[in-house]
């Protein structure tokens, strides 16, 4: 063998069958092969397990597959690029012309966009209603055929609760599936409750380093493999190296998602006591309008922290104040992040759906890192004291 020859058809290094590596390796293949043609073919035909093409699938995204379906409690599971590939792929392998969609005004913007712009260019229809508004989803339902209902909770920035036992059981009463955006809530909330379908921006907790994109699709077998085909065809597929960091980060899912957590509920008691401070979002604070159903819903209260400021207070100056928080959108991560109301601004809403969002411009969002407790709580605090003396 020649060295050009060499170099593609490089020495086999083979690891014995009881002699695996502890972490999976990252498989880094587009195009896996087999010894000969009847065997592929019967690959082709289902007639045997293994791998020929990574868009289709791939051994390091099939472990990170069966790892986030399995803590969602849901047999199956779809990876993506990104996580609004996740929900758009999703919307479009579930809907065909004609068919309704409720949708929310608290949502992630990209996802109203979807549903409104681009689903609507194909002929779907949407009504769009407030989270809190269980009346009106009923009302909805029982009036309209509807294929799909989308949501979130807790909703992306004012942390509002929705009602999901009542949701869904109108939803599966009146025909409709229901597609739980369940990023905030992360993978160990919701398993429970009848939601047909969860999606995830693994950009967020799962890969929870801020350095990595992801998407997934989590539910039964059937919904699955009837995507799993449009998935494939549109090919936002997610990259075996992402995989890899995503399933690596999933490690400390969990002592992340807790401690932050705790120091999230530990820095929404100090800002409902702040003097500088109107009003705090968090569901876990009793005065939150949602506190009593995410203590039936949820196991935690999660790691964003919303509130508005005291008129008169200035919230950029707030936030450049900060020294632990960095100013950017995302949340999720292992530093500390702020996002004011001015860079938070949906501008795609009514003045009604506004309102619903609750959105103004002395909100200010949180996603609590893991920092030490004390560190952050004192950043804040000297923020909030610069906040209230502007002019001084
Ligand atoms: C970030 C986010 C998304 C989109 O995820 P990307 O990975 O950024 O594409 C969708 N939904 C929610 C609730 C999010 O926070």
């Amino acid at each position: 063998m020649k060295p050009p020859t060499r170099v593609n058809h490089p020495p086999e290094v083979l690891v014995p069958e009881d002699n695996r590596p502890l972490v999976a390796p990252i498989y880094q293949s587009v195009k896996f092969t087999m010894d000969s043609v009847a065997e592929a073919e019967k690959h082709n035909r289902g007639e045997r397990q293994g791998f020929a093409y990574s868009r289709v699938s791939n051994p390091t995204l099939q472990q990170l597959e069966l790892t986030l379906a399995e803590l969602q409690q849901r047999p199956a599971c779809l990876l993506t690029a990104s996580g609004v590939a996740a929900i758009n792929l999703a919307l479009l392998a579930l809907c065909k012309q004609g068919d309704h969609v409720i949708v929310f005004a608290e949502m992630y913007q990209p996802t109203r966009y979807m549903v409104r712009r681009l689903l609507g260019r194909y002929g779907v229809k949407h009504t769009m209603l407030s989270i809190e508004d269980t009346d009106g989803i009923e009302s909805t339902l029982s009036s309209t055929p509807t294929r799909l209902l989308v949501f979130e909770s807790p909703s992306n920035p004012l942390l509002k609760i929705a009602d999901i036992v009542r949701i869904t059981a109108a939803a599966r009463s009146h025909g409709a599936l229901t597609l739980l955006d369940n990023t905030f809530a992360g993978f160990h909330n919701h398993g429970t409750l009848d939601i047909d379908l969860f999606v995830h921006s693994l950009t967020k907790y799962a890969s929870g380093h801020g350095d990595v994109m992801g998407g997934a699709v989590i539910g039964s077998h059937e919904l699955i493999s009837s995507m799993r085909r449009d998935f494939v065809i549109m090919g936002a597929t997610l990259d075996p190296h992402a995989a890899f960091l995503i399933q690596r980060g999933m490690k400390t899912y969990f002592i992340r998602y807790e401690k932050q957590s705790q120091t999230a509920m530990a820095v929404a008691g100090m800002l409902a006591q702040h003097a500088a401070v109107e009003r705090v979002h968090y569901p876990g604070l009793s005065s939150h309008r949602g506190h009593d159903l995410v203590l039936r819903q949820m196991q935690d209260f999660g790691t964003i922290v919303t509130f508005d400021l005291v008129k008169g207070a200035d919230p950029a100056r707030f936030c450049d104040s900060l020294k632990l928080f960095a100013i950017s959108a995302s949340l999720g991560s292992t530093e500390s992040l702020v996002q004011p109301g001015q860079l938070m601004r949906p501008g795609d809403l009514s003045e009604q759906e506004r309102q619903w969002t609750g959105v103004t411009d002395r909100t200010l969002r949180l996603s609590i890192g893991l920092e030490d407790q004390e560190d952050l709580i004192a950043d804040l605090q000297q923020a909030l004291q610069r906040a209230q003396t502007v002019g001084a």
